[in-house]
């Protein structure tokens, strides 16, 4: 299997150029995703990257040459056979960056949340009171402790009512990118909040007119 290169038309992929053979070279993966160009004992020869070669392991970006005048990418190749796996292999990480990211807005947040209804500078003003009652302190003291004591947590509340507040923007501006990122790489449609290992098991995209392959060995 893999995909044949060459003048003739029973090729996958037909070259209509002089320099061609009939059965120029062929494009494989290997069982561990390695893609691996062949030279078919062709009469013009096989180049990647203007190298020539018999046999040689290529990556989507490498230019392939054929005879001295006919160039294309590997990625072309790859696109011809509805290959996307390398483009769809990427979103594993897009996937466990939303996740992770979502879970670091909620925790980040309602810590805040918690911290500044906490109300530790309440404690400050119920010390000075304390300290009145014990006769250690003046009344202006006092008057300053009671104030503290109350617009502590009156500020308190405040404050962390309006961190909390900023979580579902945050949230929602995150879904936003991630349903620009998590997409089918040769349709675009959004791939739904569906974990990457549960979309590589349906081996393909799911719109019929696209059908694209996202795993290739
Ligand atoms: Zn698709």
């Amino acid at each position: 299997m893999g995909i044949t290169i060459g003048k003739a038309e029973d090729n996958a992929f037909v070259i209509k150029d002089a320099e061609v053979s009939r059965y120029h070279a062929v494009l494989t993966r290997e069982a561990n995703g390695d893609l691996l160009l062949r030279d078919l004992d062709s009469t013009n020869g096989t180049y990647v990257n203007d190298c020539q070669i018999i046999k040689k392991k290529v990556i989507a970006g490498d230019k392939i040459t054929l005879g001295t005048s006919y160039s294309l990418f590997v990625s072309e190749l790859l696109k011809s056979d509805n290959d996307y796996s390398d483009e769809f292999a990427r979103l594993k990480d897009v996937y466990a960056d939303y996740i992770s990211e979502k879970v670091h807005i909620q925790s980040k947040y309602q810590f805040k949340t918690r911290l500044f209804q906490s109300l530790p500078f309440a404690v400050i003003g119920i010390f000075g009171i304390l300290k009145w009652f014990l006769g250690n302190a003046t009344n202006s003291l006092l008057i300053i402790s009671i104030l503290v004591a109350i617009s502590a947590p009156v500020f308190g509340v405040y404050f962390g009512a309006r961190q909390s507040a900023k979580i579902p923007v945050l949230l929602q501006n995150l879904a936003n990118q991630f349903k620009i990122d998590y997409v089918c790489p040769k349709c675009g449609t959004f791939l739904g909040e569906i974990p990457w290992e549960s979309l590589l098991n349906k081996k393909t995209c799911s719109i019929t007119s696209c059908k694209a392959k996202w795993i290739c060995t």
